[in-house]
């Protein structure tokens, strides 16, 4: 789409803290392809980013750098923070999501998501992450997903919609911020079942009893 083609300085992130980095744009788009991936398009999903090169597990695939900040979460939008969505600049905007994807998330040192391998990557394979790796909340995609993986859930959602099973598989490939939102939830949700049982307790048989986590999916 080309959204770090047409930048316009002004547009709606005026007075916000805008990180607009041109130089390294066009800098980073020349060396993409020496960097070990390039544009290419794909049979089904439209353009997609493909590796150049083989990429270990472990190994950064692609390096983020934040285009410019948001104001609220959309399909094109990278949470970086509990509370903070970007736009990347580059061909990271470009990867497509997959439900096994061959990469995960990685906070960079300027708050950007750099894209790690998760499974061995060889050369001609498209790269691709799960959307619900850095977003926690996806709302805005109703089709059918394409991934085309054994392990397609079908619907392409955040990570709040994960089963328990499917986070664990993510650990250490997710950013981090979405499971502190995790622990904050099951904490006040904790937090509201003691109280209540606390509460409970002492009418019926005056004894505070102890409250078990709650199972959260
Ligand atoms: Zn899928």
């Amino acid at each position: 789409m080309g959204q770090w083609k047409s930048r316009s300085p002004a547009r709606g992130t005026a007075g916000s803290s805008l990180i607009s980095l041109p130089a390294e744009l066009t800098r980073q788009r020349a060396g993409d392809v020496n960097r070990g991936y390039e544009l290419r398009r794909t049979d089904t999903k439209g353009a997609g980013v493909f590796a150049t090169r083989s990429f270990q597990v472990g190994e950064t695939v692609m390096v983020g750098v934040i285009d410019r900040e948001l104001d609220h979460n959309h399909a094109h939008a990278s949470q970086v923070s509990e509370k903070r969505f970007v736009l990347h600049g580059g061909l990271i905007t470009k990867v497509n999501h997959s439900c096994e994807p061959n990469c995960g998330i990685r906070l960079n040192a300027s708050g950007a998501h750099d894209f790690v391998a998760r499974q061995p990557i060889t050369a001609g394979q498209e790269i691709t992450f799960d959307y619900a790796m850095r977003n926690y909340s996806v709302e805005h995609f109703a089709a059918h997903c394409q991934c085309g993986s054994p392990r397609c859930r079908d619907r392409i959602t955040g990570w709040k919609d994960l089963p328990a099973e499917r986070k664990a598989d993510y650990r250490g490939f997710a950013a981090p911020y979405l499971t502190d939102i995790d622990n904050q939830r099951a904490t006040k949700q904790a937090g509201q079942v003691a109280a209540g049982q606390a509460g409970i307790a002492a009418q019926q048989t005056g004894q505070i009893l102890n409250a078990e986590p709650v199972a959260t999916e």
